[in-house]
């Protein structure tokens, strides 16, 4: 078996104690005589990894019964359609907080359903930031606030949240479950599965019913978040082998406990930041007080450095270094999953990358 160093920014690499355990009863689950894909969501079986991987979940985040837990198909960016359409009525504003590629996506589906005050904008801001507590305009009366913890293409991470004075709905989709967070401070946050959570397919949403409650009743069914509350998630065939891994997921953050794997992380991010902050060859692109410990993103003196940076870590077993698209660059996403020896591993080579070419 070898397995490379995997910095892809999602789909993300996974523990490996997962993707054996999912091995082991890939064919066979526990006795069953059938693999989780070929079960019927409404058997004793399904219903037992369903229920647990909630509850698991909510553990972690320490939510209590006033939180309901959804698994919705269409990822993060569909949420950025469901969150206006139940919640953003006729007459009303949502307040969007516009801090980089995926708030400002998130925001402009806001705009095709209704009112929109931008209440902080730094999405284009270089380098790399979160808004200021004192920037935030917040509109009295908001039907919510959107905002998004971090922002995975720029490498920006808020660390603190804002009283906004609506209920707050956060984006974690790319460090959830990653710091030590107080979750109560949300009415509802989400997160497509793909990065610290799981695999590809859906996103796990943790919504308070109060404000579930509180959504149009004039969309379909499918796009109403009571209709996954009331239901379980269970109103139609969900994504069970998603939520199965989710689970499984979930099971190994509580193995590695939360305050190890935080700290981990944290560790982790500093290794790459301490090279970054050593000598003047590389240059980080986030400001120092908002850089993520989940997608570190830095420069090099050069574009064709770059591509060179990325294809010689490639040669030497890393991969998915290159920065979006978007914005170019080097990114090296490191989430829950990502180990430490990899880190090591980019860290030596860095140094000797720009021995080399410096
Ligand atoms: C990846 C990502 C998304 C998009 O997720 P999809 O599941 O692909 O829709 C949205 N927001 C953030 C912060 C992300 O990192």
């Amino acid at each position: 078996m070898s397995r490379i160093y995997n910095f892809s920014a999602g789909p993300a690499v996974m523990p490996l104690e997962v993707l054996q355990e999912a091995q082991k009863d890939l064919i066979d689950y526990k006795g069953c005589g059938m693999s989780v894909m070929e079960m019927s969501h409404r058997g004793k079986d399904y219903d037992a990894i369903h229920q647990e991987a909630i509850a698991t979940f909510k553990e972690l985040c320490g939510l209590n019964d006033d939180w309901s837990v959804c698994f919705i198909q269409g990822g993060a960016s569909l949420q950025f359609a469901m969150i206006p359409m139940n919640f953003l009525g006729a007459g009303q504003t949502a307040d969007y907080a516009n801090q980089g590629t995926w708030s400002n996506k998130a925001l402009k589906q806001a705009q095709m359903i209704g009112s929109v005050n931008v209440a902080a904008n730094c999405q284009k801001d270089n380098p790399a930031r979160m808004p200021a507590d004192d920037e935030f305009k917040w509109t009295p009366g908001a039907a919510y606030s959107h905002i998004c913890s971090n922002e995975t293409i720029s490498g920006a991470e808020l660390k603190k949240f804002p009283v906004s004075g609506s209920p707050l709905i956060c984006d974690m989709s790319s460090d959830i479950l990653s710091c030590e967070r107080d979750y109560t401070q949300f009415s509802m946050f989400y997160a497509g599965a793909q990065k610290n959570l799981g695999p590809s397919g859906m996103a796990v949403v943790a919504i308070r019913r109060d404000l579930a409650e509180r959504g149009s009743q004039t969309i379909p069914t499918m796009l109403q978040y009571r209709t996954f509350v009331d239901e379980n998630s269970l109103y139609n065939t969900p994504p069970c082998w998603a939520i199965y891994i989710f689970g499984e997921t979930m099971k190994w953050v509580k193995k590695m406990g939360k305050e190890n794997l935080f700290r981990l992380n944290e560790e982790k991010a500093k290794k790459i930041y301490d090279v970054i902050d050593d000598t003047g060859f590389y240059r980080g692109t986030a400001l120092r007080e908002f850089r993520s410990n989940m997608n570190v993103t830095w420069r090099l003196p050069t574009e064709e450095l770059e591509a060179k940076f990325i294809k010689d870590a490639a040669a030497a077993g890393m991969t998915s270094l290159k920065g979006h698209r978007s914005v170019g660059g080097v990114r090296a996403s490191i989430y829950n999953a990502f180990p430490m020896e990899g880190i090591d591993c980019l860290v030596d080579f860095m140094r000797e990358f720009e021995k080399k070419n410096g």
